[in-house]
């Protein structure tokens, strides 16, 4: 973005002209405030395109950055568009823009220019802040949610279960005699597997963002709206997609099993519990010769 200077602020004012000044200077200082208060993208962008109606009225905005995936918008999209490509001391930020239905003056976009660039810096940690959370919550090695992304989405789906009345169940995997194939082929190789194993999953689920390492070689499937033949059909489909395809890495085509676990959520029980029951589910799956899937229901008695 051109760091343009905003037009009144050069030359001699008249009184009116030095009112409105005073007016804008402190609505400008009022936005710049109140820029500094979150580094959450979506209340940041609104919070611009709020304090920036002070200064030129329109009916929409968005913004979006590509590389980071994310993509905002705000209101109502007019005829009239604007975008600016952000960019800070040479780094790209994304591209932001507004719009109405009616054209933008000069003057309008001048203004806009100039105050887009109290939005850089707040925008660039909002950025940053989004990329730490993403890893805070990310498996390196499978790129799947990790523990803490299981627990927190858990917490939300349980709550959401329980306002709505809707089924939520889990599925629990573990990868059968996983341990052989690290003592046979090495770590690295046991590393691949685990990557290709997620990767048969994410294919076979209905988004990526249910899908959580739990542990080692363990994945925990968050199937909200789902109840339990829903998701006993989902773990025999997973069970048989990993068990008949052959897990090419590094030229060894190896033949994967898992053992599977499946609970749905009863009336009061916790996410502790319902993780438990599923957990016990899993190992019941092992007792019973692996590469299989057992339903919590039937080990209840
Ligand atoms: P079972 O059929 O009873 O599940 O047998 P198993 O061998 O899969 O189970 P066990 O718990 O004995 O072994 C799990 C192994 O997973 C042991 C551990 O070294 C390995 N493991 C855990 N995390 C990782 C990882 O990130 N990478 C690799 N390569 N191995 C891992
Ligand atoms: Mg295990
Ligand atoms: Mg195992």
């Amino acid at each position: 973005m051109k760091n343009k200077k905003a037009g009144n602020q050069a030359g001699l004012l008249n009184q009116e002209n030095k009112e409105k000044s005073a007016t804008s200077d402190s609505s400008s200082f009022q936005m710049v405030l109140a820029l500094q208060t979150t580094l959450d993208l979506e209340q940041l962008l609104n919070l611009f395109s709020m304090h920036l109606q002070a200064f030129v009225a329109h009916s929409g905005s968005s913004f979006s950055n590509e590389a980071l995936e994310v993509e905002l918008s705000l209101g109502r999209k007019g005829r009239h568009v604007c975008s600016y490509n952000l960019q800070l001391e040479g780094e790209s930020l994304g591209e932001w823009q507004m719009s109405r239905d009616r054209r933008f003056t000069e003057p309008e976009l001048d203004r806009t220019e100039a105050l887009l660039c109290h939005l850089l810096y707040p925008l660039r940690n909002g950025l940053k802040y989004r990329v730490a959370l993403s890893h805070a919550y990310t498996d390196p090695l499978t790129q799947t949610g990790n523990r803490a992304a299981l627990f927190q989405s858990l917490q939300r789906e349980l709550e959401l279960a329980r306002r709505y009345g809707t089924p939520l169940s889990l599925i629990l995997l573990d990868v059968d005699h996983f341990k052989s194939i690290n003592d046979n082929f090495g770590h690295d190789t046991g590393d691949a597997v685990l990557r290709s194993i997620a990767r048969s999953i994410k294919d076979s689920v209905r988004g990526s963002d249910i899908l959580f390492r739990y542990g080692g070689e363990e994945f925990v499937i968050v199937l909200s709206n789902t109840a339990k033949g829903g998701a006993m059909n989902l773990a025999e489909r997973i069970r048989r997609i990993v068990e008949t395809s052959v897990c090419d890495v590094r030229g060894l085509n190896l033949r994967i099993t898992l053992s599977l676990g499946v609970a749905t959520l009863r009336p009061g029980e916790t996410h502790l519990e319902l993780l438990h029951r599923v957990d016990q589910a899993m190992y019941q799956a092992k007792r019973s010769g692996r590469n299989r899937v057992a339903d919590a229901i039937e080990i209840e008695a």
